[in-house]
């Protein structure tokens, strides 16, 4: 046959021929679409725009998440209207023949738990401007999500214990532990972990108990305390529970230990006559230095940070005196700040010989010159 017309499947009308490109472009996963409907036909059953009927949202009233596939996720929505939107546009689908699909969307809030979305489609599919509106009703089904349940419930499945060796942690030690245990979770959150939160803080006699959601938050919370304050941890399972899937549910108490000494402290070492120690750290072994001659102290191994002593005081108890003179290498005469007797008192290598007042502190082991507060830590 010389003429090589096409028709239309449809109706039988006879269709311009295609080009070989056009041809060549006719998609596989379609069959059929290698014989072109005529206009009239194609545009008969086109449909521009799919919709659903209505959406349904379920938002958690507390924190805003959004359910969707079968799990609670964070939109960072600022308002139920930008949920609305966002759920419309992937619910939406347009046919994959028009090219320069452009819309828009009015929302239109009808009550409180409904957004009437208002869509306006416009495109061009062959050669023809093509344009169409739906109505798409958002409902919002305010709930609770899994998450939020979990924390108005009290839920925890960790327990970090605060404490201290022979001493209660200090303030600045609690303070810095619920900061701690802040931190962490916001890190979690913010790369999206869901299931991070802190359940309760609650003071004790002897310290501080922090309740979290994960065992992982509570380990973590630990291992920084331990790291900045030195001491130990103590891990218990208790077994709580099975979940819905039969598995036991394991609630882990840590349980850490500060080390009885703080960097500040000033102590006295038994059977030992070197004189007191100003506590510098406390990480692994105590150090510090000798508040007599200003010498490094440094515990042994098996002593740790617990060796036997007493406490005497610490950096912050020290008044400020005056350096009545310079008695020696090995001496100093500084007035009590109780008596105001001109006192000799060892001199120890920071003691500074221009000052014209310095630190001490008054003890059951006598008068000591401790350095300036910027020194007591230890230096990195
Ligand atoms: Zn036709
Ligand atoms: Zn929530």
């Amino acid at each position: 046959m010389s003429d090589s017309r096409a028709f239309c499947p449809r109706c039988g009308d006879p269709v311009p021929e295609r080009s070989a490109d056009e041809a060549d472009a006719a998609d596989p996963l379609r069959p059929g679409s290698e014989v072109d409907l005529c206009d009239a036909c194609y545009f008969d059953e086109f449909n521009f725009v799919d919709a659903p009927d209505r959406i349904d949202v379920r938002v958690c009233a507390r924190c805003g998440a959004v359910y969707q596939g079968n799990r609670w996720v964070d939109v960072g929505a600022q308002d139920y209207t930008d949920i609305a939107i966002e759920q419309v546009s992937d619910a939406l689908s347009v046919h994959v023949d028009v090219e320069d699909v452009a819309w828009q969307v009015e929302p239109e809030q009808v009550d409180e738990n409904t957004i009437r979305m208002h869509c306006f489609f416009t495109g061009v599919v062959r050669g023809t401007p093509v344009e169409e509106q739906v109505t798409v009703p958002v409902k919002i089904a305010r709930q609770t999500c899994t998450r939020c349940g979990r924390i108005a419930g009290d839920y925890y499945a960790s327990i970090v214990q605060i404490r201290a060796e022979g001493r209660t942690p200090t303030s600045e030690e609690t303070e810095r532990a619920e900061e701690i245990a802040h931190d962490i979770v916001a890190d979690m959150e913010a790369t999206g972990d869901r299931n991070a939160f802190v359940t309760e803080i609650g003071k004790t006699d002897d310290g501080l108990n922090i309740k979290v959601s994960t065992n992982k938050i509570g380990k973590k919370i630990s291992n920084k305390m331990i790291e900045e304050f030195g001491g130990t941890i103590n891990d218990a399972e208790t077994l709580v529970t099975e979940d819905e899937d039969g598995n036991e549910v394991y609630r882990v108490t840590f349980a850490v230990r500060l080390p009885p000494y703080t960097p500040g402290d000033v102590i006295e070492l038994d059977d030992d006559d070197a004189g007191p120690v100003l506590v510098r750290s406390a990480h692994g072994n105590l150090k510090g230095i000798r508040v007599t001659t200003g010498e490094r102290y440094e515990a042994d191994y098996e002593e740790g940070a617990s060796p036997d002593a007493r406490k005497l005081g610490e950096h912050g108890d020290a008044a400020e005196t005056t350096v009545v003179t310079v008695e020696d290498e090995n001496a100093v005469q500084v007035l009590d700040p109780e008596t105001y007797r001109a006192t000799t008192v060892s001199r120890p290598d920071y003691f500074d010989p221009d000052a014209e007042t310095v630190p001490v502190l008054k003890s059951r082991a006598g008068l000591h010159v401790l350095p300036d507060e910027g020194e007591t830590e230890e230096p990195t």
